[in-house]
């Protein structure tokens, strides 16, 4: 299984281990936390 990476010189996501003549790192595909997620339920009831 082939995880995607991503070129911090381009920003560009690649699955290759080298971009650019750099080399990429992985990229996690989480945006939120749960804590953020929480964090945004209080600041929406509150409002
Ligand atoms: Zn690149």
């Amino acid at each position: 299984m082939k995880k995607i990476r991503k070129c911090q010189i381009c920003s560009s996501y690649t699955l290759e281990t080298e971009h650019c003549g750099k080399i990429t790192v992985s990229s996690h595909p989480s945006p939120y936390k749960p804590q953020d997620k929480y964090a945004v339920y209080r600041r929406e009831k509150r409002c």
